[in-house]
């Protein structure tokens, strides 16, 4: 008799699952709480469906944190052998002028989407809305709401794809996460990640600067540095300039209740020629202008530098030469976690074996977003989602 395997949530770790679990072995079932599958996917689509990253897959495992635990399912399923997975799954991709990979200019989220259903229902893997998972029965079976009534399904297999706590309106709420306190399985709270950080901006400058990106800027706090383009806000600063350093920033919230953030206004130009130039400056011609003119530093940028600076430290050079290549900037704290484009915390790394299973609870699986580890925008995490999904299909396939 084939072994029943219940998928719990429906998001991008369950499609891989249910489209690669071999349904002569497996009688394949997915459990999603909402009426639809993948909302939180559709909504990753809304800003262009960044599916994963061209870069080399050594670079490409540093981007975690931690890396080591997922090391394994990426070697086996890389971002190479994803895009090649989902060209053979008739998803054609694109790379990005940000070595970013998209489906091919065209195609929508939806389809993408509907392509992956496809492969779903084309497995077999069956698909039951509504149920939503509310923990176990006193004979260790699984206990669901559904839109009738509680019932409660037993299975030889389980395994857990209830994502984070970001955009909880997609269904993904992160209220698992006591369930499992309760099962004695070691979680960690919630934290928003790829999320805005607060910055108290003083009012004055506020309205000058709100909503301005600075593009081509070097960001970095304790060391690490990342070239991009923020965007700043009433409450702070986001974008995919700032996301690649959270857990720099995490790290100094946590220990310093505050993080310092450095931004090299123009990171092509060495400090001592940003001396020269403002040293060349002519007599007739006001400092700020100079400083546009030459070095091309907008109108957000001189605001900027004539908030931290004061009248002296501005026509000082060296302090303002300075403070071009090291803007520095105070965070106070993360933006609402609802608004985060993903978490940290939940499910502790130590409670899993290599292959997803929890110590405590053999049989029973957890992957994706519910894992406590972070990774950047730019592809990671959906990759990340993907290769522990094939990585445990193909080893419960071999191992059945
Ligand atoms: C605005 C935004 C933009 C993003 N853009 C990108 C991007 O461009 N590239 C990228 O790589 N990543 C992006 N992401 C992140 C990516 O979407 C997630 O990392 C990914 O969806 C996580 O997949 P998952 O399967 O772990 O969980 P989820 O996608 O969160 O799916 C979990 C599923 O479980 C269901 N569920 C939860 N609790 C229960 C329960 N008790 N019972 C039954 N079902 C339950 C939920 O309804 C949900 O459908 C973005 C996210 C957001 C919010």
């Amino acid at each position: 008799m084939k072994k029943t395997v219940s998928i719990i949530g429906g998001g991008p770790c369950a499609l891989m699952l249910g489209a690669e679990l071999d349904h002569q072995k497996y009688r394949v079932r997915i459990y999603e709480k909402n009426n639809t599958l993948g909302r939180k996917f559709l909504v990753a689509g809304d800003g262009g469906l960044n599916l994963t990253h061209s870069e080399s897959p050594e670079i490409f495992l540093t981007r975690y944190t931690p890396s080591n635990f997922i090391a394994r399912a990426f070697h086996h399923f890389s971002n190479l052998d994803f895009i090649k997975w989902l060209n053979n799954s008739g998803i054609e991709t694109f790379v990005g002028s940000s070595k970013r990979v998209f489906p091919k200019k065209g195609i929508k989220p939806i389809q993408v989407l509907e392509l992956l259903a496809h492969k779903v229902f084309k497995n077999e893997t069956e698909v039951f809305y509504k149920h939503e998972w509310i923990g176990f029965s006193e004979s260790k079976e699984l206990l669901f709401n559904t839109a009738q009534k509680q019932i409660t399904i037993s299975s030889d297999i389980v395994i857990f794809c209830l994502g984070g706590a970001s955009w909880p309106v997609t269904g993904s709420t992160g209220s698992w996460l006591q369930i499992f306190r309760n099962l004695g399985i070691n979680v960690n709270d919630f934290q928003a990640s790829n999320c805005s950080y607060k910055i108290s901006w003083p009012e004055g400058l506020i309205s000058s600067i709100e909503g301005k990106a600075l593009k081509n800027i070097i960001t970095s706090c304790n060391g690490v540095k990342h070239y991009g383009e923020v965007v700043l806000t009433r409450f702070g600063i986001e974008g995919s300039g700032i996301y690649p350093l959270g857990p720099q920033i995490r790290k100094q919230l946590q220990e310093q209740k505050e993080a310092r953030v450095f931004i090299d206004l123009k990171p092509s130009v060495p400090i001592e020629k940003i001396e020269d130039k403002i040293r060349n400056k002519p007599t007739r011609s006001s400092l700020s202008s100079w400083l546009a003119e030459e070095l091309k530093l907008n109108k957000t940028m001189i605001s900027l530098l004539k908030w931290l600076l004061s009248k002296d430290e501005f026509l000082d050079t060296e302090k303002l030469a300075e403070t071009i290549k090291n803007l520095p900037i105070l965070v106070s704290g993360f933006g609402p976690i609802e608004d985060a484009i993903s978490t940290v915390g939940g499910i502790n790394l130590d409670e899993l074996n290599e292959n997803f299973e929890l110590l405590k609870r053999p049989g029973i699986y957890a992957i994706g977003e519910m894992l406590d580890y972070d990774a950047p925008t730019g592809g990671y995490l959906l990759q990340s989602c993907f290769s522990m999904g094939k990585y445990l299909a193909d080893y419960l396939n071999k191992k059945g």
